[in-house]
């Protein structure tokens, strides 16, 4: 174990207050790239912590103000706490801004320019308040008055975790992965286990309670909460599925739409006020993205569809539920339409009834997680296959994807262009024998897509418009990550076209105000790097210009990718793999 006190800091752990040694910590992990010198920091700090400060820091070092399960958002955005922190420092935003482009983390500028005047006084659980109450202001202004009020109570250390904390990452090299094995360790649990209770109860926090006082096996799967979702791997061919699953493949389509995972149960049994989704006859129902967001108000006309599929025989029972995972699609008669027609009902604050109306949407169910009072995760793909098939999934709202048995792959060309005449992307094939991993991108699906080649892209800068479109930041620099495991950014192209002149609307308000830094009187500005963009190309080319070596010719975007985080998008190997497909530079 390491000895936090002969490590080179300021002011020891153990006499620091509460949120300093957070911060403390938090320095100690970020300056060692060895996982068990991290982890050795970590549980030093939490084994010396009163219950519900440990359940306060698990959740911090998560990286997350709230447990999962609780969907609250701070809403605090890059331009918020610039303008915060300007406000607290009295520095110039010039200096400041100039800091964080050679930083690159606000945090860090605000340790280096807050001045070292204020006593460590901040206890974790004032954080939790503030925060609390961040959630509940509204309006820009008062919630930047909220947040100076918090920085002026910190030392720059402390305000350094505050910011980061408040921007959604604590880039320390850490993730929730190593906060639940740090938990593991001081409890002498297998680190399974520690996070199968974590994916029940939706909190890392009451998570390192339970397993500080032996109390693991008491555990509840919390509805309404969303467990992470199970992820597909792209094939190159036909081939690699006979090599993977040479006993047989179940067939599913791949739909074009947005993936949702549905939780559905009756209220007496789940009526604690922080509970999410919305009632109706008896029932509870609520929907979240692929990025863990609730999305029930985007789809109010699929609330009673999805509620009335709730089997009587299940009882009312305090842990009855279903958790189903699907897919959210634009659906007229029995057609299925193509997703542009859903984006119109993406992003809106207020869906008016005729928005609703022109664009209809079923749910398509292709997995069952949870059924009756049981987590179905490490159950076999055909066992919660069958247990869908026994929900009556066949209403126009809600249905269920079909699912057909194949041993030979001879059969998937006339199937993958079956699918497509079905207006759906490809095929999706699933091992039969395998568990739902959640959050893992496994080979137990594999995604069989169309021929053209499209990557998922982050846009990193935006530029104004020329023409019609001058009054917006229209033009957009996007990126990809460089690997799987490296989420640094690499340019790789600059689009112009394919959004729909409401959409290029929408998002040029975004990214003023998520602007990072700008340039030629906000004409040029770099952005959080949040959106992301489907985009297609004629080639992959090599270049000088970009850092990661190539750059996409002619790119064009197909959409929005508003279901997909940015730490999925495409990686340079990809764009490597592309570029080598592409025909011949011409001289
Ligand atoms: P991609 O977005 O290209 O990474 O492909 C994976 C996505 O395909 C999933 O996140 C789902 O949203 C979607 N999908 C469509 N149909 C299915 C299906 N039958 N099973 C699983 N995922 C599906």
């Amino acid at each position: 174990m390491t000895n936090s006190s002969t490590l080179d800091i300021d002011r020891p752990l153990e006499t620091a207050n509460a949120f300093q040694r957070f911060a403390i910590a938090a320095d100690q992990i970020a300056a060692t790239t060895k996982r068990l010198t991290k982890a050795a920091i970590l549980g030093d700090y939490f084994v010396a912590l009163a219950d519900e400060d440990l359940r306060l820091a698990a959740r911090y070092f998560a990286g997350t103000p709230f447990p999962q399960f609780d969907q609250r958002v701070l809403q605090v955005g890059g331009s918020a706490l610039m303008t915060a922190l300007v406000t607290v420092s009295g520095v110039e935003p010039d200096t400041l801004q100039a800091a964080l482009v050679q930083r690159g983390d606000l945090g860090d500028v605000a340790a280096q320019f807050l001045p070292n005047t204020t006593a460590p006084s901040l206890q974790l659980s004032t954080v939790e308040d503030a925060f609390t109450e961040l959630v509940n202001t509204r309006g820009n202004k008062r919630k930047v008055e909220g947040i100076v009020n918090l920085l002026r109570q910190a030392t720059p250390l402390e305000a350094k975790y505050l910011i980061k904390l408040m921007a959604g990452d604590l880039r320390i090299g850490l993730r929730e992965g190593a906060v639940e094995d740090a938990i593991a360790r001081l409890a002498q649990q297998e680190v399974s286990r520690i996070q199968w209770v974590n994916m029940l109860t939706g909190d890392i926090g009451e998570t390192a309670l339970l397993a500080r006082h032996d109390q693991l096996d008491t555990a509840k799967m919390r509805l309404f909460h969303p467990i992470k979702f199970m992820l597909a791997s792209p094939v190159e061919d036909f081939d690699e599925i006979s090599r993977r699953m040479p006993q047989g493949f179940a067939v599913e389509d791949k739909f074009d739409g947005i993936r949702a995972q549905v939780h559905i149960a009756p209220i007496a049994a789940n009526s604690t006020p922080l509970l999410h989704g919305v009632t109706t006859e008896g029932m509870r129902v609520a929907l979240f993205s692929r990025t863990l967001d609730e999305i029930t108000a985007t789809f109010p006309d699929l609330i009673a569809p999805l509620a009335s599929i709730y089997p009587e025989a299940l009882g009312t029972d305090a842990s009855a539920g279903l958790i189903l995972d699907g897919e959210i699609v634009p659906f007229q008669g029995d057609r299925i339409l193509p997703f542009q027609d859903l984006q119109k009902r993406l992003g809106r604050k207020t869906l008016m009834d005729e928005l609703l109306q022109s664009t209809p949407v079923a749910f398509i169910a292709y997995d069952l997680l949870y059924h009756q009072d049981k987590v179905l995760i490490e159950s076999p793909y055909e066992v919660r296959r069958s247990l869908l098939e026994s929900l009556p999934l066949n209403t126009d709202r809600v249905r269920r994807a079909n699912a057909q048995r194949f041993s030979d792959v001879a059969a998937l060309d006339q199937e993958f262009q079956a699918a497509r005449d079905r207006g759906n992307e490809g095929l999706m094939i699933k091992q039969i024998q395998s568990t739902y991993k959640p959050g893992k991108r496994g080979k137990d699906w594999l995604k069989v897509k169309r021929a053209i080649a499209t990557l998922d892209v982050v846009i990193t800068a935006a530029e104004v418009g020329t023409g019609k479109r001058s009054r917006f930041l229209s033009d957009y620099t996007f990126a990809v990550r460089t690997s799987e495991t490296d989420p640094t950014l690499l340019n790789v192209g600059k689009a112009y076209s394919g959004l729909t002149d409401a959409e290029v609307q929408d998002l040029s308000d975004w990214l003023k105000q998520h602007t990072l830094q700008e340039f030629a009187h906000g004409r040029v500005r770099t952005v959080e790097p949040q959106i992301v963009l489907e985009v297609t190309f004629d080639r992959v080319q090599p270049s000088k210009r970009h850092k990661g070596g190539y750059a996409l010719r002619f790119p064009r975007i197909l959409r929005l990718r508003p279901d997909k985080p940015a730490h999925e998008i495409d990686t340079l190997e990809t764009v490597r793999k592309l570029a080598d497909h592409s025909p011949e530079s011409p001289p």
